[in-house]
């Protein structure tokens, strides 16, 4: 939740509990809120699939460093074997 004040509109102040979807053309999606008092329309983002996937990537990780329980040297682990076999398929550091 977050509490604004309707600037380009009555200039009350409200609380955002969840943005609203709107679809558009081509997968695209309008994220937007109402102001409860007027009814302005403020837009937070467009998104489109490949901004949508990214931004699920975003909550795994957040999710991730929030569980206690995660192991971190494990995916550190897994992140350096990867950065070295890709290393090695272009032709640096192979040492
Ligand atoms: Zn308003």
């Amino acid at each position: 939740m977050i509490t604004t004040v309707c600037d380009a509109g009555c200039k009350e102040q409200f609380t955002i509990h969840n943005l609203q979807q709107k679809h558009l053309s081509d997968g695209v999606e309008k994220s937007y809120f109402v102001c409860p008092h007027c009814q302005h329309k403020y837009v937070a983002c467009y998104t489109d699939d490949e901004v949508r996937k990214l931004q699920g990537k975003i909550r795994e990780v957040r999710s991730r460093f929030g569980n206690r329980n995660y192991d971190h040297n494990q995916r550190r682990r897994k992140l350096i074997q990867a950065f070295y076999s890709i290393g090695g398929i272009v032709g640096w550091a192979t040492r």
